[in-house]
């Protein structure tokens, strides 16, 4: 899907939902859960005569975004009225900032198609209200009608604007997962709630005209949303159809575009300075901020390297989410660093997202208990992804599934030398033929016969181990 021909900039709206209240007033942002329209006031519903107070915290937080996005923090910045009507904002105009944004000139790092490192550049970082939001009976072209919740009007938003840097939809998946995990480093930001991170993307093809793609809301849809949008350029370019710049709304059902509107310029919004709010001086108050700022992806990546000894690649996926970044210091701390990643890593993380679940569910003490057992030779590997497996398919209580219980419980423990030679004696008695073919020079017949050692022993044998044994065993008949 990459081919070089194909362009992508994205406009991502991020929710400070850490924040406890909105950003012009003392509502709570704890909405999630509540029913609609709960979490409202005078200001956040924009009645006559209210006035909008600045929350601090918010500042302090679009500050922290800015500067671990390596913008430069703008001495003063200013708010503006975006004038335009529509159901989910009452005032009719939203509070954002225009041509005094708080960041400009940023940039991070992903990882490219190639495999690369690479630099996407980010164009600028401002804060401005989040509307309410519209529950539309039915798709967005066909519905009935549609209700409204204020009760995410007012949140505070930022909007991170990238540089046309992206070539493939999965770059834009990979600058997204970034822009996630560093957001979720810095604690201003829990993207598992609804509604955290929405996504607008324009997307052309070399000499065509650009589509902007609104309010996606997940990193898979956006892979997908624009692979829509490729081919569905691409094969109007192959037809001769004349391209417009339009807006386009994703539809996550049916997996589809469609045309809402040709695209509105700036001048359409008669964006004008927010009469209620003083232009704010910023600079003062970056220093501050800066030195709080926590140790961020990147850096963490490389002191784990440098640290544990562990290989980039481990220490990259260990990384990209804060939580299994915790968990895996705590682990590195007890067992031995590089084993503790290549489980950490290559199986934990693999079972958690099969089951789509977080980190919290599975505790540090297990990981370092089943890692022992293992350096010990008490359990194969086999035996040591079994427990990790019924540890995170329990329901209950996580005390009752310690790995020694579960290796008791389950008949784990690797079977001792005694137990394998005799099944190894027992496995070459019974397999006549792979022995035969193995005397006639197929070397591969062994791999039958260590089948049945391990079918025999339950899998508690180790593969290695019985694969020598087998070899040795034959060898002397
Ligand atoms: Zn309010």
């Amino acid at each position: 899907m990459a081919g070089g021909d194909v362009i992508i900039g994205l406009e991502v709206h991020v929710q400070l939902n850490r924040l406890r209240s909105k950003l012009f007033c003392g509502c709570s942002t704890d909405y999630h859960a509540s029913d609609p329209n709960t979490h409202t006031c005078p200001v956040c519903l924009g009645l006559p005569g209210t006035l909008p107070v600045m929350n601090r915290r918010a500042v302090e937080y679009a500050i922290r975004v800015a500067l671990a996005l390596n913008c430069e923090i703008q001495g003063e910045t200013l708010f503006y009225r975006k004038n335009y009507y529509y159901p989910d904002l009452p005032k009719a105009f939203q509070i954002t900032q225009y041509d005094f944004p708080l960041g400009m000139g940023g940039s991070i790092l992903i990882k490219g198609e190639d495999g690369e490192e690479k630099k996407i550049r980010i164009t600028r970082v401002h804060m401005e209200e989040d509307p309410g939001r519209l529950v539309h009976a039915g798709t967005i072209d066909r519905a009935k009608y549609s209700m409204v919740d204020y009760n995410r009007c007012g949140m505070a938003l930022l909007e991170v604007v990238t540089e046309p840097d992206l070539r493939s939809p999965k770059e834009a998946r990979s600058f997204l997962d970034k822009l996630r995990n560093i957001l979720e480093y810095l604690d201003v930001f829990d993207g598992g709630l609804e509604g955290a991170m929405r996504i607008d993307s324009n997307i052309s093809l070399v000499g065509g005209e650009r589509a902007e793609v609104k309010n996606i809301s997940s990193h898979k849809g956006v892979e997908k949303a624009l692979a829509y949008e490729i081919t569905r350029q691409r094969s109007a370019r192959r037809r001769g159809v004349a391209q417009v710049q339009e807006t386009r709304h994703y539809d996550e059902l049916r997996a589809i575009t469609v045309s809402i509107r040709t695209k509105e310029e700036a001048h359409d919004y008669r964006y004008f300075p927010e009469p209620d709010l003083v232009p704010m001086r910023i600079a003062d108050w970056v220093p501050e901020v800066e030195a709080e700022l926590p140790e961020l992806p990147d850096a963490k990546r490389e002191r784990f390297v440098a640290e544990y000894g562990i290989a980039d690649d481990h220490a990259r996926s260990l990384t990209s989410e804060i939580r299994v970044a915790n968990f895996y210091e705590v682990v590195a701390k007890r067992a031995p660093s590089r084993l503790a990643a290549a489980w950490i890593a290559d199986v934990l993380k693999g079972e958690l997202n099969y089951r789509d679940i977080t980190i919290d569910k599975f505790s540090p003490d297990h990981m370092v208990e089943i890692l022992s057992m293992l350096e010990g030779g008490k359990i194969t590997e086999k035996g040591a992804v079994e427990v990790i497996r019924t540890i995170l398919d329990h329901s209950g209580d996580l005390s009752e599934v310690t790995p020694t219980r579960v290796v008791e419980a389950k008949g784990l423990a690797r079977a001792g030398n005694d137990a394998v030679k005799a099944a190894v004696r027992a496995a070459v008695e019974e397999s006549a033929q792979a022995v035969a073919d193995y005397r006639a020079g197929n070397e591969k017949a062994i791999n039958f016969i260590v089948g049945v050692v391990m079918k025999k022993t339950r899998g508690r044998a180790d593969p290695g181990e019985a694969n020598r044994l087998v070899k040795e065993t034959l060898d002397e008949i």
